[in-house]
This record gives C-alpha cells, sequence and structure tokens, in this order.
C-alpha cells in the first residue's frame, strides 16, 4: 500500500511513465532524465548536459546526444547535480536506534519490525538506493525486511543483509548485560558460537537461511555492556573457519573490529572488509592495502555516541579517546591508498543522516570524489554487484539521485538530495 500511495502521488506530480493508465503504449515505462551535471564515478569526472535512458528498471543509455523515444516521460534535472544512488555499507535497518540495546526486550519481534519500517523509508528518501545491513539483534528481522522491501510491501533500500551477528559468548554481538538465571529467546542468541565448527555451522544456517553475507565479531565494542573495544574475541583459528564456510556458500565476511590485533586477525583470516577499525596500525594497513582488504570507517557516529542524551555510562568509557584515534587512522589508511568503503552504522546516528559522513571523511583527508566513489563504485565491488549498481551506466538498476548545487565543491549538499529514483521508479523529487 506504501508503495502504491507513494506511486499515486509520483503520478499526480509528473504524469510520468510510470503511470500505466496514462500511458497510450509501452508496456514497459520509458524515461528520459536530463542531468546539467552528472557525477561519472568511474573516471572520477563531471560531464554536463547528460541524457540518461531509464527502461523499465534498468537504465538502457546514457550520453550528451541521445535519441528520445516515443512515449519517453522526460524527468528535467538540468538544474541538478545527478549521480549514482548512495550506498551505505554498515546499516542496522531492522534495529531500532536504542541507546540502551537491552530496551529490545521490551517488544517482540513483530513489533520491532513494524517499528523499523520508516528506518528503511528515510535511509532511501536520504538518497540510499543500497544498503549492505550488517546485523540485527533479532535474527532475520533484516531478512524478512530485505524481502518485504523487495516485494514492494514497504519502501527502503536495496538490502543486503547478514542474517544476525556471529559472536562469541557474552561477546561484542552478544546480548549483554542481563542476570545469569535470564534465558535468552532464540532469536536474541542465534550467532552465539564458541568453536571454528560452531562458526561453520552458524554460517551453514544462515546461508541456508537467507543471508547475502557474514557478519563476525573480532573484538569487543563500544556499544555492548560488559565489552572492551580494546579486547580479542574471535580467534584467528575462528575467523579462518568463518571465510572458509562462507566462501564454500559464495558469502563475504565483514568482521567488526577496534582492537590492532584483531584487526590483522581479520584482516589475514581474508574478510572482505573491517568494521570501524578504529585502533588500525601501520602494520594492519600494510595488511590491508596488501591483501586487497576493503575499510569501512564510521567516522561520523561519534558525534551521535557523545551527544546523545541517554548513552549509557559504561559505553561513554569504552568510546573514550576512541573517536579521535579512528579519525586519525582513516587520515592515515586514505594516505596509505587502502580501498575504502562508505559505513555509518546507522542505528547509532539516526536513520537518514547517513550522509552527514561525507563532510568528514573529506575532512580527515578524502577529496569530495573519493568520498562519492567509496559510496558508489567501492561499495558495489565490495558487496559483489558492480554489474548492478555504484554507477550510472547502460545495463545498470536505474538507480539514480540528484542534488542541488555541487557536491564536488561542497560535498554537504549531499545531506539533501532532492531527487530519489531506485529501479526505476521515482520516490522523492524536489523542485
Ligand atoms: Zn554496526
Amino acid at each position: 500500500m506504501l508503495k502504491q500511495a507513494c506511486l499515486w502521488t509520483l503520478c499526480v506530480a509528473f504524469l510520468s511513465a510510470h503511470c500505466p493508465a496514462q500511458q497510450s503504449s509501452p508496456a514497459v515505462p520509458l524515461t528520459l532524465i536530463r542531468a546539467g551535471k552528472f557525477i561519472d564515478v568511474e573516471a572520477g569526472r563531471t560531464l554536463t548536459n547528460q541524457l540518461i535512458l531509464v527502461r523499465g528498471t534498468r537504465i538502457e543509455a546514457v550520453g550528451a546526444q541521445l535519441t528520445i523515444p516515443e512515449g519517453a516521460a522526460v524527468v528535467d534535472l538540468s538544474n541538478m547535480t545527478v549521480l549514482p544512488g548512495l550506498v551505505d555499507c554498515h546499516t542496522h535497518l531492522a534495529d531500532l536506534a536504542d541507546a540502551e540495546p537491552l530496551d529490545v526486550l521490551k517488544r517482540t519481534a513483530a513489533e520491532a519490525a513494524y517499528a523499523a519500517i520508516p528506518n528503511a523509508r528515510v535511509t532511501l528518501l536520504a538518497g540510499f538506493t543500497t544498503v549492505r545491513d550488517v546485523g540485527v539483534y533479532r535474527a532475520f528481522n533484516d531478512v524478512a525486511m530485505r524481502d518485504a522491501i523487495a516485494k514492494g510491501i514497504i519502501i527502503g533500500p536495496r538490502m543486503y543483509v547478514a542474517g544476525a551477528y556471529i559472536t562469541i559468548s557474552e561477546g561484542a554481538g552478544a546480548m549483554t548485560g542481563l542476570a545469569p538465571d535470564i534465558q535468552l529467546p532464540w532469536d536474541l542468541q542465534y550467532g552465539v558460537a564458541n568453536s571454528p565448527w560452531e562458526v561453520r555451522q552458524k554460517i551453514r544456517e544462515l546461508a541456508h537461511r537467507g543471508a547475502d553475507h557474514i557478519k563476525v565479531l573480532s573484538t569487543g565494542a563500544v556499544l555492548t555492556h560488559g565489552s572492551n573495544p580494546k579486547s580479542i574475541e574471535f580467534t584467528p583459528e575462528e575467523l579462518r573457519a568463518a571465510v572458509d564456510e562462507a566462501g564454500n556458500f559464495g558469502l563475504r565476511v565483514a568482521a567488526h573490529a577496534h582492537a590492532a590485533e584483531g584487526i590483522k586477525n581479520a584482516i589475514r583470516a581474508g574478510v572482505a572488509s573491517v568494521e570501524h577499525a578504529t585502533l588500525i596500525d601501520d602494520e594492519g594497513i600494510a595488511l590491508a592495502k596488501q591483501h586487497g582488504t576493503y575499510l569501512d570507517m564510521d567516522i561520523y557516529d561519534e558525534e551521535c555516541i557523545q551527544s546523545a542524551p541517554d548513552t549509557p555510562a559504561d559505553f561513554l568509557q569504552h568510546d573514550r579517546d576512541l573517536g579521535e584515534a579512528q579519525r586519525r587512522n582513516f587520515t592515515k589508511a586514505v594516505r596509505a591508498g587502502v580501498k575504502m568503503t562508505f559505513g555509518t552504522d546507522a542505528g547509532v546516528c539516526p536513520h537518514g543522516i547517513n550522509a552527514r559522513q561525507f563532510a568528514f571523511m573529506v575532512k580527515y583527508g578524502m577529496t569530495p570524489m573519493q568520498a562519492i566513489q567509496s559510496a558508489t563504485v567501492n561499495a558495489a565491488d565490495l558487496i559483489g554487484h558492480p554489474e548492478l549498481f555504484g554507477s550510472i551506466t547502460a545495463g545498470k538498476s536505474a538507480d539514480i539521485i540528484a542534488v542541488k548545487g555541487d557536491p564536488l565543491a561542497d560535498i554537504r549538499v549531499l545531506e539533501h538530495v532532492a531527487f530519489v529514483m531506485k529501479e526505476g521508479t521515482i520516490y522523492k523529487h524536489e523542485q
């Protein structure tokens, strides 16, 4: 219903090719977008006065001189900068943004699922047409959300999901802080594993039950009771088992890691990305470069952790000094030429303000183009679907956004996205 209501509004607004009742012919809607400025993220350059032809859900052609087919609806973005739909490689859309994780116990799984619906909506409307969601407390709520979006039941970005956190007992991805005689329901302790074989078992189950990638917790965490972000959790043997078993199902592994040794353990084990990478040292940076490991560093969310009035005191203690260290190490990694993606840990900050991280990425060493590439081509490469999204190229999904102004001159214009198209459907168009 949401999608239908949205589409009806858009039909009225644009009389577009998305409205079959108002079209005499084509069965597959055709849309021509006029882009005043066009960011070619693959070549790292800006073009002007480009035309983008969208047929159905796909981009059919891009260029300065295209023949406009009869019946094509024209979307005029000639006063805007057009770029590919953004990708956040570290979100938690299916969880609620609770300062206190134990609040999850106050809701049923169904209540959490319904309450999380706006998270997906605001993320899409902020210009993020794809996310890599990296863990949920209620196991498989993320799988259900991904599928609900794909079926058009709710609106949101294309989601790639983890299904659950794979974590040691009482570890960074576990529901901790309860009295020892409290028994958690199955879905709040699903990913607990304590040996290479238990890790393999969990991955086998997750692969069968719909996970797109595997999330492991290599070190302690900031936002977990009783956890120490500077401690090692999974051993090298367990991490190698995770990468090996995930590989058997064609899945990649994302490793949460703050401590330097835990980061290096994960890289050596062959993970696709290290999340946070907070205390990465020079050896870790060299290893990431050597292995081609992506660093997915959430350098904005410190602002939210420190400013939220209800952040638990032990979390603030964990967080002390880590934010600044992470930003310094981000600068080092960028200078060293490590592969970087855009990941915000959305859910720590409220959903929908993901783009605020861009300004921090530029402040701490990226060019605006590098920051945009981290959220487009690099993200698509990490997720493993560069053929589907990450650039505005013929054959790819029509995931296209536009902003008023030039993000290469002022990256913060990405915080106000005026136009959002995902898979050929327009979800937002502010004139
Ligand atoms: Zn996270």
